[in-house]
């Protein structure tokens, strides 16, 4: 039997809407491969924003192909069918070799209590003061909190099994990378939580190479962690070592490790993120997607011309659309319209103005972040552009995807993976 697909230790979640970025994507962890670590990419896109963009799943197989080709990229590359469901994975099946099951909507439904009963039977063992290697203290589980915790997340795990067998039997085993995602809902999962969910994983014979929770705090798409990146710091080495203790006490897949959604520009995580990756060893999948449209935008504004009139475009049109734009994101932004700059006064900006409100830089005086949340959301406004805002992307290519390859390198590579080797 052929081995089956493995993920690698390092990969990286990597967004592209339009499909135009591929190669200075590539270029950014080539200079990281160069440097001695190899981070595989994962073209990620989910239901929502095909939707919301008009493109299919074929569209980032191909982009994601040739972008591979014409680097002569040699570290391996996925095609992430991100956030699926039931409802919607079918059109995912053919171009996409790693899948995100989302069960989140599913967690708090209780399964029937004779199944409860039983995974707590089958389960008795967990209950009791546990030592997890790497953990300070063990993880204490009572009868009743097993109970409980299988009540909240059984049933989402058994979906996750149903989601996982229906790709299986269309692709057959071992032909794609498994994703189990908890994170788009409010509750963080604990480390005990997350013992039993991988108890119940495993149980339901999900090869999970990655699992991605609902870490503490807030992650709001294009701008850093809300929250205490200490609280942080521990939540995640204790996953980590959690993971490591179910790998080998259930038999999961040796590589399983951590996915962190909404992943980009957390820069006050990275610190801790690295040092975990370097104390246990372990790998970790950071999924990104919008930082490199933000990129774009800011390519575009900085060219001038036609690019800054497209850049300041997005913002005026998707700015009477703010209710609209933001509603599919609610859990994860935070916008104060107040501090939002007015129209008019954008419609004035210079490029290299517009490219500092927009940059992630925490230290620049003009930068925004309400602004840079709402245009990492206003996507939609670019697509309905259509022909006018893809024609300047490719006109202005080259001062686009530099400002793409260095925010992936320089906030985002070096900071998480310098010095680690793989
Ligand atoms: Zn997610």
């Amino acid at each position: 039997m052929k081995a089956p697909l493995t993920l690698a230790r390092y990969s990286i979640g990597v967004g592209d809407r339009f499909g135009r970025e591929g190669r200075a994507q590539l270029r950014a962890l080539q200079a990281l491969r160069d440097a001695g670590v190899t981070v595989v990419p994962v073209w990620n896109k989910s239901f929502r924003e095909h939707s919301l963009i008009g493109t299919r799943p074929a569209d980032v197989r191909r982009a994601a192909d040739a972008a591979v080709a014409a680097a002569n990229w040699a570290g391996g590359h996925h095609v992430d069918a991100d956030h699926i469901s039931l409802k919607n994975v079918d059109g995912f099946l053919d171009a996409s070799d790693f899948f995100t099951l989302d069960v989140a909507d599913h967690i708090g439904v209780a399964a029937p209590e004779a199944e409860i009963q039983a995974f707590a039977g089958r389960h008795r063992d967990l209950v009791g003061r546990i030592a997890v290697a790497g953990m300070p203290q063990p993880i204490v589980l009572t009868a009743e909190l097993l109970a409980a915790s299988a009540r909240k997340y059984l049933h989402a795990v058994r979906e996750a099994g149903r989601l996982y067998r229906h790709i299986e039997a269309a692709k057959g085993a071992g032909t794609f990378v498994t994703e189990v995602s908890m994170d788009e809902t409010n509750a963080p999962q604990t480390p005990p939580e997350m013992l039993v969910i991988l108890a119940a994983i495993a149980d339901e014979k999900i090869p999970a190479q990655t699992v991605a929770p609902k870490f503490t705090g807030r992650f709001n798409k294009g701008v850093d962690y809300v929250g205490d990146p200490a609280v942080f710091a521990a939540e995640f080495a204790a996953d980590v070592c959690v993971i490591r203790h179910a790998v080998a006490r259930f038999g999961l897949p040796a590589n399983l490790k951590l996915s962190v959604h909404s992943g980009s520009d957390k820069f006050s995580l990275y610190g801790p993120i690295a040092a975990a990756l370097r104390r246990f060893g372990a790998g970790v999948h950071l999924k990104t997607a919008g930082t490199t449209w933000l990129e774009e935008v800011i390519g575009l504004a900085e060219a001038g011309g036609d690019g800054l009139e497209a850049a300041r475009d997005v913002y005026r049109l998707a700015r009477g659309r703010f209710e609209e734009l933001c509603a599919p994101y609610a859990t994860v932004i935070d916008v104060q319209t107040q501090r939002l700059p007015p129209v008019e006064a954008v419609m004035q900006w210079d490029g290299p103005r517009l490219a500092r409100a927009l940059r992630h830089d925490p230290r620049c005086a003009e930068f925004n972040p309400d602004f840079r949340q709402f245009v990492h959301v206003s996507f939609r406004v670019a697509a309905e552009m259509g022909p006018r805002y893809l024609a300047a992307v490719e006109k202005h290519a080259e001062v686009v995807g530099r400002n793409v390859a260095a925010n992936l390198l320089e906030r985002h590579l070096r900071p998480l993976f310098d010095g680690l080797r793989a």
